[in-house]
């Protein structure tokens, strides 16, 4: 089983030609109320891909909250510790421009109440977890407790470090896997990491510097230029492993990194090593941004497989 521990969040978007800069005012050309949040959209494509999933969280008791309820239970994901808040549900506001690329405002409304004792409630799922899955979005105890029970429940504990903020060392260390992408990743360790096409031995002293802050196995996710496989505990040599891009034609990148997550926990929990659950996850995340939307445009195992075969 996967536990997902955190936000779900209502996507109010807004598709333009560009995004706006500071002060200024752009025409949009259409507009749509979708599922989202980061752990709501991790659980959606992990059970679209075939995964047993509980999602812990909390919603408002809003249209809102109904909504996000109806479409991750649509999916098969057991949503028995998702419960009602007095605050609104979380809704992230959402620009697309015509390339793809998004810029988001998040307000946590029910999401920022889920606490410790949320994640004591849900032992009976955390207890049988293969892979608890976190995020940032609700607040770092929160994180922490979650990832110390899944670490206690003998799980695997993959964590996104998005949206970006400083872990205390104490959850670095519960992480087996940190998942981040470019720009995270440079945040984490201070400085910048190598670009596209760089050499293995670039990203092997970026490995060491994760290493330094008691981080083994890393994925970092590189959008249209793939992602790399950061792997302290593979014999030397292999390391850095990088996994190519699926070549697609992107027409909305929201929840890539979500949907990035919730395949490698997928692919973790039926036993894939970090580097095979990464090559799954890779397709499918780029299947994720050929549609529209977030949730509604995650694909099913048989479209990563039929891809993955061509
Ligand atoms: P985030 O959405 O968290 O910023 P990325 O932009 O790195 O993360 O995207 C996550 C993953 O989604 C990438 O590693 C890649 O597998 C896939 N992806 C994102 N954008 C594209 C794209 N334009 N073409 C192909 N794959 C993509």
């Amino acid at each position: 089983r996967i536990v997902v521990v955190g936000s779900l969040n209502a996507d109010l978007t807004i598709y333009c030609d560009r995004l706006p800069q500071p002060g200024e005012t752009v025409q949009g050309n259409g507009f749509a109320v979708n599922p989202g949040g980061k752990s709501a959209n991790q659980a959606v494509a992990a059970a679209r891909l075939g995964g047993h999933v509980s999602l812990v969280g909390a919603v408002g008791e809003d249209p809102n909250g109904a909504m996000l309820e109806a479409s991750v239970a649509g999916v098969g994901v057991d949503v028995g510790h998702v419960r009602t808040s007095a605050e609104p549900t979380g809704v992230a506001v959402i620009a697309v421009d015509a390339r793809g690329e998004n810029n988001i405002i998040i307000s946590a409304g029910a999401n920022g109440t889920l606490s410790p004792k949320d994640v004591a409630d849900a032992a009976d799922v955390l207890e049988g977890a293969a892979v608890v899955s976190l995020c940032l979005e609700v607040s770092m105890d929160t994180v922490l407790a979650a990832a110390q029970a899944g670490h206690d429940a003998g799980a695997q504990v993959l964590l996104n470090l998005s949206p970006y903020a400083e872990i205390p060392s104490a959850l670095a260390g519960l992480a087996d896997i940190l998942l981040v992408n470019s720009h995270e990743a440079a945040l984490f360790l201070g400085s910048s990491v190598p670009g596209a096409g760089a050499a293995a031995s670039e990203w092997d002293a970026v490995r060491s510097r994760f290493g330094g802050h008691g981080v083994q196995q890393v994925l970092v996710t590189l959008g249209a230029n793939g992602s790399v496989v950061l792997d302290s505990l593979a014999p030397a040599g292999s390391r850095v492993a990088f996994v190519q891009p699926t070549q697609v034609h992107a027409v909305d990148t929201t929840g890539a990194g979500d949907a990035f997550t919730g395949a490698v926990a997928v692919r973790l929990a039926a036993g894939d090593g970090l580097a095979d659950a990464a090559a799954f996850a890779s397709v499918a995340a780029a299947l994720a941004t050929t549609r529209k939307g977030t949730q509604a445009a995650y694909p099913e195992a048989a479209d990563v497989e039929r891809r993955l075969r061509t």
